[in-house]
């Protein structure tokens, strides 16, 4: 919300969330803070709000058509859609995880660099818990992933989310996960992809640049990507119009792109990655300590919450483990 330049109506806004209820093998705690770490909307109304303020700027919206394929020359760039094209001078790329344009400027994700969430819309009658202004995660339900249970305005956001080269079947582990909340399990369920940020990839080409899950720029440990989509994309907007100022559209004119998001959030991503491998690697130990010490949790939520970082984080976390760890075994 920090990178708008506006405000969110506040009908968008369907809950303010200020702390975690954190469920680990059998194991439950709950941390809120004086302030808010998040808040939550529902997608359709939140992009549809976002595309309206494009247009007020003046972008022109096409909607309803797919892109195919991409052309570049010396002059120009073109993107084709079914036998038409439209033709520019630098293409941003934001076609999400499918992305056509990422086809032009790196090799396809690798199994262990990109997750599955499988996700349903269940209505507020069938779900019996007390979750209002907390969101509700369960670990050790989705391999390395997690389980959540999020509070909208008439209904819950359920679904579980973990690495696609661990999670076999991504929705019996769903079905799964329903059966042992109680909530009702013969719900609709979709999945989607969603790649794993911190990975190494090429984000720039000549004419093009990628940005939100297009170029990978997602939180390996919580899934999170909005934010990293807002702001590469304004990042990408103020990279191109320099570069059509100087005319020099190449791989090095748009290069301070990749430098200025990597600046900004590439090396936290990177810590994101780190975070989600040693505390899965070790998940007993670190979601145990998590689960069960309120200082770690309410720490951690310092970082989704941008008061902190990962690396932040994790020097604070890691020289106390020993310490943590003896407390956990003598309580
Ligand atoms: C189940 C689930 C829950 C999530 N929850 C959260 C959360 O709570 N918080 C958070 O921060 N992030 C969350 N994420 C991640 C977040 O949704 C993404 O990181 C974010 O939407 C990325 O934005 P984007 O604009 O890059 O891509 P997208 O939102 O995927 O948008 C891409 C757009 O491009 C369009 N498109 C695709 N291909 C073409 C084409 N060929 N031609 C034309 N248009 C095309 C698509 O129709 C779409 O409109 C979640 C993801 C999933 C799957």
């Amino acid at each position: 919300m920090s990178y708008l330049d506006f405000d969110l109506p506040g009908e968008l806004i369907e809950q303010d969330i200020y702390g975690a209820r954190l469920h680990f093998d059998g194991t439950c705690i709950e941390i809120k803070k004086p302030y808010r770490i998040a808040v939550l909307v529902s997608r359709t109304r939140f992009d549809h709000f976002l595309l309206g303020k494009a247009e007020e700027v003046g972008a022109r919206i096409v909607q309803g058509r797919r892109v195919s394929a991409l052309d570049r020359d010396r002059d120009g760039a073109r993107v084709m859609v079914g036998k038409d094209s439209y033709r520019g001078r630098i293409i941003i790329g934001s076609d999400g995880f499918h992305s056509v344009t990422a086809r032009y400027v790196r090799r396809k994700h690798r199994k262990n660099e990109y997750g599955i969430c499988v996700a349903s819309r269940i209505p507020d009658d069938a779900v019996a818990m007390d979750i209002h202004d907390v969101v509700d995660i369960h670990f050790g339900v989705a391999g390395e992933g997690y389980g959540w249970v999020f509070p909208h305005k008439g209904h819950f956001s359920v679904g579980i989310g973990g690495s696609a080269s661990q999670l076999g079947s991504p929705k019996a582990a769903m079905r799964r996960f329903l059966a042992s909340t109680g909530l009702p399990t013969d719900v609709k369920m979709q999945g989607f992809p969603i790649p794993a940020g911190g990975v190494r990839r090429d984000i720039v080409a000549d004419r093009l640049l990628l940005a939100g899950d297009a170029a990978g720029f997602v939180d390996a440990f919580t899934g999170e990507g909005i934010a990293y989509a807002i702001r590469s994309g304004q990042l990408a907007g103020e990279v191109a119009a320099t570069a059509l100022e100087s005319g020099s559209c190449c791989v090095r004119g748009l290069d301070p792109y990749r430098v200025r998001c990597e600046r900004e959030f590439g090396r936290d991503l990177r810590y994101s990655l780190h975070s989600a491998r040693l505390m899965h690697r070790f998940s007993g130990l670190f979601l145990r300590l998590m689960a069960s010490d309120a200082e770690i949790l309410g720490r951690y939520l310092e970082v989704p919450a941008r008061r902190s970082s990962y690396q932040k984080y994790l020097a604070w976390l890691l020289p106390r483990i020993p310490c943590y760890a003896a407390r956990l075994i003598f309580s």
